[in-house]
Parts: structure tokens; sequence; C-alpha cells
């Protein structure tokens, strides 16, 4: 009988002219981008907070805390493989997830399935097993202004 947990996580950042956009480990072409202490990829933040809620291990601002010069600009790619191996190395893996990311522009429909193909790679594990889904807010709110983003993210583990 395997043993299951499951965690949720949430994210947000502004957008901010100039700077280059990564998302679900993807770059997206946009003319903005997210402001953050590191690439700014808002998904894969929420993801890594609910990987590591799974375990009740806090949220990455506790492992990797944006006072520190060690994570300025890291690629959030390095941040989710190092929450999977925290999983890992108590003895789980990781079953499926799923995200759905709120942004009003650009649409991100053509970027689909090269970020589930980047994060089912970072976290060894099937594309199949990777659900993202995206949603403007019909022009409401701050993501609909185009002032930020926001994602949740669910996952799944078991041994
Ligand atoms: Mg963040």
């Amino acid at each position: 009988m395997n043993e299951f947990r499951i965690g949720n996580g949430f994210d947000v950042h502004a957008i901010a002219e100039g700077l280059p956009m990564w998302l679900g480990g993807v770059r997206i072409e946009s003319g903005t981008g997210f402001v953050a202490h590191s690439d700014g990829d808002v998904a894969i933040h929420a993801l890594c907070d609910a990987l590591l809620g799974c375990l009740a291990l806090g949220d990455i601002g506790k492992h990797f805390p944006d006072t520190s010069d060690d994570w300025k600009g890291i690629d959030s790619k390095k941040l989710l493989a190092a929450v999977v191996g925290m999983i890992q190395e108590r003895g789980w893996k990781v079953g499926n997830v799923d995200i759905t990311i709120a942004l009003q522009r650009p649409k991100l429909a053509p970027y689909i399935g090269q970020m589930r193909s980047a994060l089912a790679s970072v976290m060894g594990v099937a594309e199949d097993a990777v659900s993202v889904k995206a949603t403007t807010t019909e022009n409401l709110g701050f993501v609909g202004r185009g002032e930020g983003c926001e994602v949740w993210a669910t996952a799944l583990i078991f041994k």
C-alpha cells in the first residue's frame, strides 16, 4: 500500500517592462518580465511551495532566502531540482503536479507543451504527470491590468 501526501503552493510576482520573462522553466517572448530576486519564474516558485508543503518543509523563502546573494538571478529550475532532492532524500517520489497560471498577456498556449516538458525533465517524471494550465482574468484585477502574474500549484508525492 502506497503512502501519499499532497501540498499546495501560491505565488505572485509583479510585471515590469524590459525584463526577461521566465515561466514554467521556459523563456516567454514578451517585452515584459517578472520583478524578482531570482529569475522570477513564478510558476516554479508555486510548484516548489506545493512540493515542500507535501512534507511540511516550509516554503522556498525559508530554503532560498532573497536576502542571500547565493540565489540572486538564479535559474528557478535549480531551486526546483533542489526541492525534488529534499523530497527524494526523505524516501518520497513525485507523483503528479497541476499548475494554473493567471496572466493577462502574452497568451501562453504556445508554451504549455514546452513548460510541461521542462518541468517533467527537472523533476524526473513523465510529461503526463505534469499539468500546466493558463487563464487570463478577463481584464479584471491586477492580473487583468497586466500588473502581475499569479500561480497556484498542487503536488502529490508517494512512497
Ligand atoms: Mg516567487
